[in-house]
């Protein structure tokens, strides 16, 4: 295999003496896009996707039975846009907006939809008390109470309760006198936890590859759910087990892998 360096004691090194097999059959890929698989370029648009990765994503991808997930900070338009001829598995918007496997499609923002099943909820209770302004901004909602500041406390708890339905999307801010109704902030951590609960990626080992300050909370995840981290870059990344050197041993390592599996199921047949 091409140079990953693993740090002593890692679950990485459990993972490297399973037969390659039972190594296809345990693992979950988490990958972050730029920096990590493809190198960084002046502007976010002007990245190339070489030919050769989207082969060795898409050999992976059927080798771990759809295993594979991109995670990225890039909207799910533009993962398509540099992805374009086969549909990914994709936590997009650091995991606001989610494409799952197959027979599990989300392909809308979450904290939108939560917002739209929400906001007619809200203009229900609105009424109850004098003097509110409700202001809709499109991602949040914000209510206004500074004619009548009384209602601060009850117009909390009410809120709070109607919000409780949404909580994996949206949250709630205290202004003066105003409550805003926002999108949670997202990290790739939700991306692994959401996924790690569905199948095909459920009950597998999670390898999260990142090269950035973003990744980490994925890396975090990662080893949470008994599975490991690797960096690419920064060696001085303590989360991380293991290390790549630079997005071309990112792609060189993940071709080697899928060389093994494919060695390893030619071996069992
Ligand atoms: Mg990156």
């Amino acid at each position: 295999m091409p140079p990953l360096e693993l740090q002593p004691g890692s679950p990485a090194m459990r993972l490297n003496r399973l037969e390659p097999d039972e190594l296809r059959r345990r693992l979950a890929l988490f990958l972050d896009i730029d920096g990590t698989l493809i190198d960084l370029a002046a502007t976010p648009q002007s990245v190339v996707v070489p030919d050769t990765l989207m082969i060795v994503l898409r050999t992976l991808e059927l080798q771990l039975d759809g295993a594979l997930a991109l995670v990225t900070g890039r909207s799910l338009t533009d993962v398509d846009r540099l992805f374009s001829t086969h549909r990914f598995v994709v936590g997009a918007q650091h995991g606001g907006e989610m494409r799952g496997p197959a027979r599990q499609p989300r392909q809308e923002l979450i904290f939108v939809a939560a917002l739209n099943r929400l906001r007619p909820r809200v203009e229900t209770i609105l009424p109850s008390w004098k003097g509110l302004l409700l202001e809709d901004k499109g991602r949040s909602i914000a209510i206004h109470y500074r004619q009548n500041p009384g209602v601060a406390y009850e117009l909390k708890t009410t809120l709070h309760r109607l919000i409780a339905t949404e909580a994996d999307a949206l949250e709630l801010l205290e202004g003066k006198f105003v409550f805003e109704i926002k999108p949670k902030n997202f990290d790739k951590g939700d991306v692994v936890r959401a996924l790690m609960m569905v199948a095909p990626f459920k009950e597998r080992v999670p390898i999260f590859i990142g090269d950035d300050e973003t990744d980490r909370a994925g890396m975090a995840a990662s080893r949470a759910h008994s599975g490991c981290a690797i960096r690419v870059g920064d060696k001085r990344d303590l989360l991380a087990d293991g290390f790549l050197p630079s997005p071309a041993a990112t792609r060189a390592w993940l071709r080697e892998l899928s060389i093994r599996f494919d060695r390893g199921v030619t071996a069992a047949q």
